[in-house]
């Protein structure tokens, strides 16, 4: 399907374009009308002085739906332009519901993908949690039930976040391997797919070395503790254990010190795991691994190009357990094709059964570049919207019946049901880094290939951001100016 859309002023497009892409996910938005279009959706926001007026229509063959609206406006240019977004953006969600006939986000005006951190900005100013809750369903129009879960999930963060002082000495840090031994078929991740460890994982891991001994010697110098440690990837537990050992004594020698209370290694393909390598990264101090099954159904596994079987799954969790790791997180994925309730039971139970600390649901979101969407899987049914519903609530009610609370929540593009990714956790093994990382209050230094940093001034809270290349061999001809242009972001934090 092809959409045009057409809306002014400028500024609008933000505001809007998301909140069609989520009622018409597999369409085609185009902002030129010189072909032909199936349906044609236009905004016009007019403003003179205090009153604002916005009209809007949806023109889809025969079928013509029109809304306008005015309101007043009575403040100054400080924050005059977020406010006519979000009311644009709120007249844009009840034009679309009023043409389709149905709700088109559970999160109502709300399409970033990190929706916890408003609930802390009231929080903040100090709104009580009912008021908020009040707020995010009457103005936000999210569903009760997501606006309860947001302030939950914010409450149950808010003892980990810094206050200002704290976050003036205090960073984290992600190391990203972008390596993995295969390529599932659900993923888009840039990265590689390992075939020679010599000819490739050589050359990076001297590129990662040099960008590590820079920015950590620098970090000392300007005086920064690191909080936690994050080696993401891919697949970081490729690394033979000699190069393990050796990234570790670079950690040890430049950045581990005792305000250091957390490290994860995403060890995430139960593939690239076996004992010996557990018991090393024990030994090196990591507190926390991530083994992720997606699922526990054999056939889904398959299906999903994941290179291991349920018991591969079970025997590195008992390996993990054997060696002494203290916290494992497991994710899982809900919306594989044909997988329903049952499958999601099935898989919730045998979980349960391996007591991890952490469990994150994700929602299955099929991006471009993934063998999934080139095979055409994206599209989803009516009837598949309602399955994933069923199987995010069925997992949220049976680990919190088994007392996992949540702890961490994201939402993505092209996720399906307009749902969300939830980290549940144990009381007591919050993973810190999801934290930080999630609400930005906390410098994240990102290192390696496709190493996310953010760059965070505690006064106000805000940001900028920026990124290493996810593809290695980028990353590893552009280190000089990526370690560069990291020393100035990190040189110029207040
Ligand atoms: S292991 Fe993770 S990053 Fe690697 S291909 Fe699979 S889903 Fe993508």
């Amino acid at each position: 399907m092809i959409i045009y859309f057409s809306y002014q002023p400028e500024y609008l497009y933000d505001a809007l374009h998301e909140l069609i892409r989520m009622a018409y996910p597999d369409a085609a938005l185009v902002r030129d009308n010189t072909g032909p279009a199936d349906m044609e959706i236009a905004v016009n926001l007019k403003e003179r002085t205090h009153i604002v007026s916005v009209q809007g229509s949806i023109k889809e063959g025969t079928r013509a739906t029109a809304e306008q609206q005015g309101f007043e406006l009575e403040m100054g240019e400080d924050g005059r332009r977020n406010e006519i977004k979000k009311r644009a953006r709120t007249f844009m969600l009840r034009l679309l519901e009023k043409h389709l006939g149905q709700p088109v986000n559970s999160y109502g005006i709300l399409t970033g993908m990190r929706p916890v951190k408003l609930i802390h900005r009231f929080l903040d100013q100090g709104m009580q949690k009912q008021d908020i809750v009040s707020r995010l369903e009457h103005e936000y129009r999210l569903q009760r039930e997501k606006a309860d879960l947001l302030v939950e999930v914010a409450g149950n963060e808010r003892p980990c976040l810094l206050d200002p002082e704290s976050a003036r000495r205090l960073v984290s840090i992600y190391i990203g391997i972008p390596y993995c031994p295969g390529r599932c078929n659900y993923c888009s991740f840039s990265g590689a797919v390992l075939h020679n460890y010599r000819s490739e994982l050589v050359p990076f891991l001297a590129a990662l070395r040099k960008e590590m001994e820079a920015i950590g010697l620098l970090i000392n110098n300007l005086g920064f503790k690191v909080q936690s440690i994050y080696l993401g990837g891919g697949t970081p537990t490729v690394l033979s254990t000699e190069d393990m050992s050796r990234l570790f004594e670079l950690l040890y020698h430049r950045y581990i010190s005792s305000a250091t209370v957390e490290i994860t290694v995403e060890a995430g393909r139960p593939d690239t795991l076996n004992p010996a390598k557990l018991r090393q990264l024990e030994k090196l101090g990591v507190d926390r691994v991530c083994i992720n099954p997606q699922s526990m159904n054999d056939f889904t596994l398959l299906q999903i190009g994941r290179n291991h079987n349920r018991e591969g799954v079970v025997r590195s969790v008992e390996w993990a357990r054997e060696a002494g790791i203290k916290n494992i997180n497991m994710d899982l994925i809900v919306g594989f094709p044909g997988e329903t309730l049952r499958e999601n039971m099935y898989t919730a139970e045998k979980i349960l059964l391996l007591h991890p600390e952490n469990i994150t649901v994700h929602t299955l979101a099929i991006k471009r570049g993934s063998r999934m969407a080139e095979m055409g899987k994206a599209v989803d049914s009516a009837q598949r919207v309602e399955e994933v519903r069923q199987g995010v609530d069925c997992f949220a009610a049976v680990f919190r019946q088994a007392g996992y609370l949540p702890y961490y929540l994201y939402r993505q593009k092209y996720m399906r049901a307009s749902m969300e990714n939830t980290g549940y956790s144990l009381k007591g093994h919050l993973c810190l880094y999801n934290i930080q990382m999630m609400e930005e209050r906390q410098t994240i230094v990102g290192l390696g290939g496709g190493g996310a940093s953010k760059f965070v001034n505690p006064g106000d809270w805000s940001l900028s951001s920026l990124y290493n290349p996810r593809n290695p061999d980028s990353y590893v001809e552009n280190v000089e100016t990526l370690i560069r242009r990291k020393v100035d972001k990190l040189k110029a934090l207040p």
